[in-house]
């Protein structure tokens, strides 16, 4: 077996209680993460809540004002760049552009001084690995958007880093290209061993490819889970705005048993929810629910009681807006699970049922 493109161990990364300020600016506020060997962590929040800074330091581009970067178990946070087990793979390529494909993916080994058969043998898994197989020669200017990231990943993927960071190495790309790059990148992911570490602000790049997610606001982490922890069960306002769309409702917790909460709505329905861990729920509370997991339904037969304020199709769903009797909106998502109209009128008096199991208490 190749040994180079079966990594057994990508590294672990320990932030401990990390926080940086340029000048008077906090761009990172006391984030303390543990990345784990092998998985596909990525950093997801809004422009300018600090993901590049702490992917900067745990390349050592940036070096914290306080706190700790750990690999291994190991302090590296004072330790340079290029001493540190780790490659970072930009938005912008940064390919040379006066070499071929192959000196390209090569540079790093040669720039640590390693004989030429082994930069040989090893461009070639390289580029076996990205789908490049006989390009080898050819100048990087000559290759499309998507070839020239695949050069980039192999270049940073070529000296066996324990971790690799990926800072939006694909939103210069379109869509459909970006769609099959990502997929691309899991399987380099699961095929290298190697933990990456990858910065996006698009929730739905972050949902389809991680392992775990950690979302950021404002220099904080505010929440680290699964895909489907961070969609099912967000935490906070915050998290669950940011990933998808949610409706928001008040309710009252009338009792607490195990993981969940009987809740009553303002309609006096009354259903289970979950609820975060470190906080026991009571009084008046915000719960969420996500469109896909309601049903809309005539009057008189649901949880809820509303007009039917706006029918949007999207040809796979369609999206109900109801005005809620004395409350807000709530967007009820349905499939369509046949062809033609979906039997609903606007101005329709409707009902919304919750499925069971799917409500989540905030914590606040
Ligand atoms: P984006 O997705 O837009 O890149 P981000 O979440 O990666 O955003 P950072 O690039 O980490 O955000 O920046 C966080 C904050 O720190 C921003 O307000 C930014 O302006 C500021 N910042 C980053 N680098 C510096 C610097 N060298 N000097 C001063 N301020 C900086």
């Amino acid at each position: 077996t190749d040994t180079r493109t079966t990594a057994a161990h990508g590294g672990a990364i320990g932030l401990h209680g990390i926080k940086k300020w340029f000048g008077t600016f906090q761009a990172v506020d006391n984030v303390s993460l543990d990345i784990r060997s092998n998985e596909f962590f990525t950093l997801l929040g809004p422009s300018g809540c600090g993901k590049t800074t702490l992917l900067r330091m745990i390349a050592g581009f940036e070096l914290p004002t306080e706190g700790q970067v750990l690999l291994d178990g190991v302090d590296i946070s004072r330790l340079l760049p290029n001493q540190r087990p780790v490659n970072t793979v930009f938005q912008n390529y940064a390919l040379f552009p006066h070499l071929t494909v192959a000196e390209n993916i090569g540079f790093g080994l040669k720039m640590l001084g390693k004989p030429k058969s082994e930069i040989d043998s090893v461009v070639k898994d390289m580029l076996k690995l990205v789908h490049l197989d006989g390009r080898g020669n050819n100048p990087v200017t000559q290759l499309s958007g998507g070839q020239q990231q695949r050069v980039a990943l192999a270049r940073a993927l070529a000296p066996r880093p324990k971790v690799l960071l990926l800072d939006e190495p694909l939103s210069a790309l379109d869509l459909k290209l970006r769609k099959s790059m990502q997929m691309e990148l899991k399987r380099l992911q699961l095929e290298t061993g190697i933990t990456f570490v990858f910065v996006t602000h698009d929730q739905e790049e972050a949902l389809t490819m991680s392992d775990r997610i950690a979302v950021m606001s404002t220099g904080t982490v505010r929440q680290v889970g699964s895909p489907w922890d961070i969609y099912d069960r967000p935490a906070e306002r915050f998290v669950a705005d940011f990933i998808g769309e949610t409706n928001f409702l008040e309710a009252e917790v009338i009792s607490v048993s195990g993981e969940k909460a009987r809740v009553r709505l303002s309609s006096g329905a009354e259903i289970n929810a979950t609820y975060p861990e470190g906080i026991t729920p009571k009084g008046k509370v915000t719960i969420v629910v996500r469109p896909e997991h309601a049903r809309l339904g005539s009057s008189g037969s649901g949880m809820l009681e509303g007009v039917l304020d706006d029918i949007v199709y999207l040809g796979t769903d369609n999206h109900f807006h109801v005005k809620v009797d004395g409350g807000s909106t709530f967007i009820v998502r349905q499939q369509n699970a046949k062809s033609g109209h979906c039997g609903f009128s606007e101005q329709e008096r409707v009902s919304i049922a919750i499925n069971d199991d799917v409500a989540q208490i905030l914590r606040d």
